[in-house]
């Protein structure tokens, strides 16, 4: 466990990802990697609150949202939960309606939510539970797609481009799954074990075990190697509906509202 904490420690400092005086915001989703973020950084004395978003997600949702309640009061954290059924829709609707859209709708609606209750609650900076698999499997799936734009995204730490828009940082990002899972199992915190309903076949994350079983070590000297490729950011407009940050006229979160919304 010290190991654990040491080179978080260590890698936080390097990549300067959180700094001790700043308002941070923790995104808690109750699984096992995000439940030791939120463990490990108490122990390494950063002051944060806990963030977390309940997605609608039949019984899955309703175990996460049980277990961080749990795990915060255990660490005697503040913790904000902000249900997406309140804007009018649920991730179980979307797949209702469109299985393919789940998880895309499930991520647009996370980062919208994550950001625009940071910055109402004047937080500096909101920190997000990704691995280093979740970073690498991410970017391969994008370049194999043809785009290169998410190499910005996948940073330890995105400063604001705009004043809609608050830091993020992902201070797991060298930390590996099963490092997480070592130390929530060492330190018997609660986490959610089930995977969500919806969750598709990890095929981009499975190419990373792969490769990690041959390679030992790959998975973090790439994530280390993407910080060198940073690339930058398009234009910046607004959503002319809800006047959030988007990339056209209309921003995904009120696409998806038009279509899955009341
Ligand atoms: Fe959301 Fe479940 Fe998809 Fe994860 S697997 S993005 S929680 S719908
Ligand atoms: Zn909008």
């Amino acid at each position: 466990m010290q190991f654990y904490l040491k080179i978080l420690k260590k890698s936080i400092y390097k990549y300067k990802i959180l700094k001790k005086d700043e308002r941070i915001l923790v995104a808690l989703s109750g699984g096992k990697d995000s439940v030791a973020m939120v463990s490990s950084l108490r122990e390494l004395g950063y002051n944060f609150e806990v963030l977390h978003i309940n997605l609608g997600i039949d019984k899955y949702s309703e175990k996460s949202e049980e277990i961080s309640v749990q795990l915060c009061k255990e660490l005697s954290l503040d913790i904000h939960i902000v249900r997406l059924k309140d804007f009018g829709f649920t991730i179980s609707k979307v797949r209702e309606k469109s299985r393919r859209r789940a998880c895309s709708a499930c991520g647009i609606a996370k980062r919208y939510i994550m950001n625009k209750f940071a910055r109402e609650e004047r937080f500096d900076v909101v920190a997000t539970g990704h691995t280093s698999e979740d970073i690498g499997s991410f970017y391969l799936k994008n370049i194999a797609g043809g785009s290169r734009i998410w190499a910005e995204k996948l940073m330890p730490r995105n400063e604001p481009f705009d004043p809609k828009i608050v830091a993020r940082a992902k201070p797991l990002f060298e930390m590996s799954e099963k490092e997480n899972m070592l130390y929530v199992l060492l330190k018997g915190l609660p986490y959610v074990e089930e995977e969500c309903p919806f969750a598709p076949k990890p095929e981009w994350k499975e190419i990373i075990y792969e490769i990690e079983k041959r390679k030992p070590g790959f998975t973090k000297n790439f994530v280390r190697g993407l910080i060198s490729a940073k690339k930058d950011f398009g234009i910046i407009k607004y959503c002319e509906r809800c006047g959030e940050v988007a990339n056209s006229n209309v921003c995904s979160f009120c696409k998806l509202l038009e279509r899955f919304g009341k």
